[in-house]
């Protein structure tokens, strides 16, 4: 179980930006997440194994947009 720095989107379901300890499900993807401004200024983490609860293990709370229930 970890995080590691990601430069692409492919073939995860999600994607963490580590600036902000938020993650997103690429799978219900908006266009308010931003996903390619997270990418481009390499925020970008993925979570092993990819999913949700493994993000929360890692004090990544849901992004509003694609999951819900934000706890901030
Ligand atoms: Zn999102």
């Amino acid at each position: 179980m970890s995080v590691s720095d990601t430069s692409t989107r492919a073939g995860k379901q999600y994607l963490g930006n580590k600036n902000t300890k938020e993650v997103h499900n690429l799978h219900n993807e908006k266009t308010s997440c931003q996903i390619d401004k997270i990418l481009a200024n390499k925020h970008a983490v993925r979570f092993i194994p990819d999913t949700l609860s493994e993000a929360h293990r890692n004090g990544y709370d849901n992004c509003a947009h694609c999951i819900g229930n934000s706890k901030r």
